[in-house]
């Protein structure tokens, strides 16, 4: 069975005072709580230049949250201004990094290819990169909802190792940040067809292990919902992970 992972994308929020405050209240919150992170793994993903905070107080109190960035330079080193390399969060410990938002490719004009190359990046300072695919309001009006994911998850995932640790993130333009998320029926949908798209090019060995992610105005009273479904394997959280109580009863959706 694949250990749910709850992964709370901070997005433009948080300095690193902040980072330090909330994530201590997240730890104590979990440990009052007597979490069981073996049982669902519980993820931040703050801005770059929180992280060497995070690190130092995951490492100081031995936490058993993970950590990853938001992004990540297809680059490893040179002439690329304002770049982040794989190699410098891995040296900052992290075990994760996200791919591909829609919020990069839309605002950064990232294609299928910079995901594709930021994902090889990635795997190549071992850092598993949560790969985020989803259709606009438009695809899904013109397409249908699994066409375009499935097609953006084909490019991204082209040519990387059978073996390699992804983690895929479902996450339908339209029902980010605006209080209406997808139903669990329609996510478990696009889950299901992600997973056999990654058992057609990978093997279903891959495809069996690969956890695949909803996030879309997911929130304490829904979260259950979307964990009944078979493909659905936790969630990448935006504005309910800004929120200690929200963010650490989604973790504890099963209690
Ligand atoms: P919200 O949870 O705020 O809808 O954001 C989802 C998201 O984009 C996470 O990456």
């Amino acid at each position: 069975a694949r250990r749910p992972l709850m992964a709370g994308n901070w997005k433009l929020n948080f300095d690193h005072l902040q980072a330090i405050a909330f994530v201590q209240k997240v730890a104590w919150t979990l440990k009052d709580a007597k979490h069981d992170f073996s049982d669902v793994e519980v993820a931040v993903f703050p801005p770059f230049t929180d992280l060497r905070s995070v690190q130092t107080l995951v490492d100081a109190d031995k936490l058993e949250l993970h950590y990853g960035a938001q992004d990540v330079s297809q680059h490893d080193s040179g002439a690329h201004t304002g770049e982040i390399s794989g190699q410098f969060l891995s040296a900052l410990g992290c075990d994760y990094v996200i791919i591909g938002h829609s919020e990069r490719r839309a605002d950064h004009g990232e294609s299928d290819e910079v995901v594709h190359a930021k994902a090889v990046a990635s795997l190549r300072h071992g850092l598993t990169p949560v790969i985020c695919v989803g259709e606009t309001a438009e695809d899904l009006e013109q397409h249908g909802a699994s066409a375009i994911p499935v097609a953006q998850l084909g490019a991204a995932v082209a040519e990387l190792p059978k073996d390699a640790e992804l983690v895929i993130a479902y996450e339908p333009v339209w029902a980010i940040g605006s209080g209406q998320a997808a139903s669990a029926e329609q996510a478990e949908a696009v889950c299901k067809a992600l997973r056999e798209k990654l058992a057609e090019l990978h093997g279903q060995e891959q495809a069996d292990r690969t956890r695949i992610l909803y996030g879309g105005s997911v929130k304490a009273e829904n979260i259950a919902g979307f964990m009944r479904e078979p493909n659905i394997d936790g969630a990448l959280i935006g504005g309910a992970s800004l929120k200690v109580d929200e963010f650490c009863s989604i973790a504890r959706f099963r209690h």
